[in-house]
């Protein structure tokens, strides 16, 4: 049977795990350079307040996703929430989405808003580019105070740089009826994929992995950091000095990472790709306050450019095992391109970004007690040109190497949770069809050979 070598253990790996053991296919190893599986997936316990690798909330809407959940946790043990989430801009708070809840916001922006949208450029035909997009769908000026400078943070790119096929359902829709109706009553909407979410009762989002991980009849090999690999051969090497041949090998690192570390037949030009394949990186600060009752808001968009962050979301509200009792958490996000700012200038940023929160919120560093900064060094991969063009391609290639590249960075996408477990579940039954494919083959060919040499020998 075909030697199956896993590379990461965050969801989609585990998932790929599973669902070969769930296929009674035990041949196969997976890999994982932290000393704890689980990838983005991982949570932090530090004094009494748990940390995720800032927020993740689970969208279920995929019912195999859903039975799987229920049958290895309950969803009982699920805390079912209705979205808080608002938009913090002209010192005004509104709810989410911006471009159906406009009340409370100054009444010029609510005039450029509508007149922006009446003039909206419907006779654009195929935006080419994310701000295009946004001018065709909700006009200049619900771009102008929303989507431009919120965007061009949270990517930090340039969106006239960023394609619209990311958008899809992370983009709920508006008319001129629900502007006009948002901009003169108060009323949250329970529009876009996010209005109502899951979350763990306790122990943070590591709860995920750990159901996978569970169940799993082989371990994890945990603190193997892979540091190349020889495609020709078929062999991965370890930073550990350990080495492991394959058969199929399933990448859940990121691609541009990938690429990097591959060695390659010289025809196959897989490596010039690395540089091309663009994700930025994002600063996750956590903080934890002796403030029991300091919202009940879930998160809260920051679009303006003074601000130096993005979004703030607030942990105990998910659930109260995420703090102490009489103390109350948050999230808080900014992004940058690696390479373009310093450790000194990102410690600044940090700091920059923690003060402001604090402001917003009218605390002050008194009521600090806990923070928490964690790095994700891949977020949110740029969608742009060269991606469109040549993603399909390399994924091909890969394939013709006997390598899937699957998950969120694998697949070099905007992906869930949910996405993650399916991903590896695919990637599972392929491997499994085709190595039964390749057995059965090999039995059938086996069989002709035997029936020829005993046609031979009674000749
Ligand atoms: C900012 C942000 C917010 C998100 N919010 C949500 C949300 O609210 N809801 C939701 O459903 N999803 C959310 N997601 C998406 C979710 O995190 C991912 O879809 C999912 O965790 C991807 O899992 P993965 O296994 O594909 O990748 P990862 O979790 O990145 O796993 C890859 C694994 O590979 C390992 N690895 C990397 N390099 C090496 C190496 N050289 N050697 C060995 N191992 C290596 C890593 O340590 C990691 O464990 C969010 C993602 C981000 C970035």
């Amino acid at each position: 049977m075909s030697k199956v070598v896993i590379l990461g253990a965050g969801l989609t790996g585990l998932s790929t795990a599973y669902h070969l053991e769930k296929n009674k296919f035990s041949n196969y190893k997976i890999f994982e350079q932290d000393n704890t599986p689980g990838g983005l997936c991982k949570s932090i316990k530090q004094d009494g307040f748990i940390f995720d690798y800032t927020g993740h909330l689970l969208h279920i809407n995929d019912e195999y996703f859903k039975t799987f959940l229920d049958s290895a946790l309950g969803l009982e043990n699920l805390n079912l929430i209705q979205r808080r989430s608002f938009v913090f801009s002209n010192e005004t708070f509104t709810h989410y989405p911006f471009q159906t809840n406009l009340y409370g916001l100054p009444n010029n922006v609510i005039s450029e808003c509508i007149k922006g949208f009446v003039n909206r450029k419907t006779k654009i035909r195929k935006p080419k580019n994310f701000h295009e997009w946004v001018l065709k769908h909700f006009g200049n000026g619900i771009g102008k105070h929303f989507h431009f400078p919120f965007q061009k943070k949270l990517f930090s790119y340039d969106i006239k740089k960023v394609l619209p096929s990311w958008t899809g359902r992370f983009v709920p829709s508006t008319s001129l009826k629900s502007i006009v109706e948002g901009a003169l009553e108060d009323k949250a909407k329970k529009v876009g994929y996010n209005s109502s979410f899951y979350y763990p009762k306790s122990n943070g989002i590591q709860t995920l992995p750990n159901l996978l991980l569970r169940q799993l009849q082989n371990k994890v090999l945990t603190n193997h950091k892979v540091s190349s690999i020889d495609l020709k051969n078929k062999i991965v090497f370890f930073e550990n000095g350990h080495q492991e041949s394959y058969n199929i090998l399933v990448s859940t690192l990121p691609l541009n990472v990938f690429l990097k570390m591959s060695k390659e037949k010289s025809s196959t030009n897989l490596k010039s790709a690395t540089n091309k394949l663009v994700c930025n990186s994002l600063i996750n600060f956590n903080l934890g306050f002796n403030v029991g009752d300091l919202t009940t808001k879930h998160w809260i968009y920051v679009p303006e450019s003074k601000y130096a962050f993005y979004r703030i979301g607030f942990w105990h509200n998910f659930s109260e095992n995420m703090a102490p009792k009489g103390h109350s958490s948050l999230y808080g996000e900014f992004s940058h391109i690696p390479g373009t700012k310093t450790k000194k200038q990102l410690e600044n940023l940090t700091q920059k970004c923690v003060n402001q929160t604090l402001s917003i919120l009218g605390l002050s560093k008194q009521n600090i007690v806990i923070q928490k900064n964690l790095h994700l060094k891949h977020a949110y991969v740029i969608y742009d040109a060269w991606r469109e063009k040549n993603l399909k391609k390399l994924h091909k290639k890969l394939n013709e190497e006997s390598v899937y590249s699957v998950g969120r960075f694998g697949e070099w996408k905007y992906s869930s949770m949910q996405e993650a477990v399916l991903d590896g579940k695919i990637a599972a039954e392929t491997i499994v069809n085709k190595t039964f494919l390749a057995a059965s083959k090999t039995s059938l060919e086996k069989n002709i050979i035997s029936q020829q040499d005993k046609k031979e020998a009674t000749l």
